[in-house]
């Protein structure tokens, strides 16, 4: 991603939101030579490229801590190229890419040359999560201190748990030391063998081998007491349950470093949605019921979990084809995440857009160290990653709007309202979509 762009932009006429520093006001904003010159009203363009802004957000870029880029190994189903082309056209100005490709992420020299390759051909900011295990394996300890010297923003084995609990021990330690935050991928090994879908009674009427709830619940418990002995910080990602909210809903009461992550699909799907769709619902961890989809958006709407992430993990359509028992887990996320977080929160009156701006953000950016970066924020003088949103533009999710190789998603042809029509990055204007109203029925 080239950031010297030198173009000067401004944004006329929106409302301003920046939640880590509680500003929320009509202004303009002036960005020149990649960083925001101005915030004020009625700011004069001097020859620079206007963004009209009417009746939209203004925000600090968003921030997706949690997606899958593919690249290494893995480029018939995404790369940093396209998934990066994917983030931006959702309103996303900084990702953080998960391990799990091939080769797994667990050394300084790939760390690097993840993101040299996003500097080469990315769209937007990347930021690399390197594993806690060699080759994820969770046999030994990664090069864990190297990797955050390299760049490395976070850790995890993202696509399996540490099952060992004397390894995911020695991983926190190292992650303390670093200062670092580890994010689980909180599934337990033995309770899912075979497991394709929620245990309950759709995966009974279907005759599919379910995946409990405790297989989640127990990994969170078990590394909540690691995370209180070590002193680290504990992220769970893609939270399915209702008793993981209520468990790091204690943890925090409690004052230890721990939150959670909430991705679009489980805040709006349940696992009726596999008996409709099949495998284009088949997600890990799977979607669950409805009490589940209540818990966390409660779990959003008390500060219980403070993050949302969208896990977009591409597989081709041949992969996705396969019979329920073989294809793969996961769905894409980026473009669609941020109208389906409203869908799920805004609309139905849970939380607010400056709240669901600040868990796009300063949230994420807080968690990863990002905030140290300048990340997150939209002040005068910092970066100029800001995100344009039309919070009242409706649209039907089509295969034109899907910017990636991959169109896994359970979400196509869904009505939804909000979305971002400028994307800009380091002062260069890197997306803009037309805000003509879009003909429905
Ligand atoms: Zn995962």
């Amino acid at each position: 991603m080239n950031d010297s762009s030198g173009g000067t932009v401004l944004i006329r006429g929106g409302r301003v939101i920046d939640p880590g520093s509680g500003l929320d006001r009509a202004a303009d904003v002036l960005i020149r030579d990649g960083r925001v010159e101005r915030i004020g009203v009625g700011l004069e363009s001097g020859g620079a490229r206007v963004v009209d802004a009417t009746g939209c957000l203004v925000t600090p870029g968003l921030i997706d801590p949690h997606v899958h880029l593919r690249e290494p190994g893995q480029t018939h189903k995404e790369d940093i190229a396209s998934g990066t082309a994917c983030a931006v056209a959702g309103g996303f100005t900084t990702v953080c890419c998960m391990p799990n490709t091939v080769p797994a992420l667990d050394s300084p020299e790939l760390v690097r040359w993840v993101m040299r390759r996003a500097a080469e051909t990315g769209h937007c900011r990347v930021f690399c999560v390197s594993a806690g295990t060699v080759g994820r394996k969770g046999e030994r300890v990664a090069d864990i201190a190297g990797c955050v010297e390299a760049g490395a923003i976070g850790i995890s084995d993202d696509g399996d748990a540490i099952a060992d609990p004397a390894m995911m021990r020695a991983v926190l330690e190292q992650c303390a030391k670093c200062d670092r935050v580890f994010m689980q991928h909180c599934q337990d090994p033995a309770m899912t063998r075979g497991s394709v879908m929620h245990e309950g009674a759709v995966s009974r009427r279907l005759g599919l081998v379910g995946w409990p709830r405790e297989a989640e619940e127990t990994i969170v418990e078990r590394d909540i007491a690691i995370a209180r002995e070590t002193g680290a910080r504990y992220h769970v990602q893609h939270i399915s349950s209702a008793g993981t909210v209520d468990l790091i809903r204690r943890a925090r009461a409690e004052g230890l470093r721990v939150s959670g992550e909430a991705s679009p699909h489980h805040l709006l799907l349940t696992d009726e949605a596999i008996e409709r769709q099949g495998a284009a619902a088949k997600m890990n961890p799977p979607l669950r019921e409805w009490s589940d989809v209540i818990a966390l958006r409660e779990g959003v709407a008390d500060g219980t979990i403070t993050v949302l992430a969208t896990d977009h993990a591409p597989h081709s359509a041949d992969e996705k084809r396969r019979p329920m028992a073989t294809a793969p887990f996961g769905i894409i996320g980026l473009e669609t995440a941020l109208a389906l977080y409203a869908e799920a929160l805004v609309h139905p009156g849970l939380i607010d857009w400056p709240r669901l701006i600040g868990l796009m953000t300063i949230e994420p950016a807080r968690l990863c160290g990002l905030d140290a970066h300048g990340l997150g924020s939209l002040v005068e003088g910092g970066v100029g990653d800001v995100t344009v949103i039309d919070p009242e533009m409706e649209w039907v999710i089509g295969p034109d709007d899907l910017k990636g190789k991959s169109t896994n998603t359970p979400f196509l042809g869904w009505v939804v309202r909000g979305r971002a029509i400028a994307t800009i990055v380091g002062g260069r204007v890197a997306f803009q979509q037309t805000r003509k109203a879009v003909a429905l029925g």
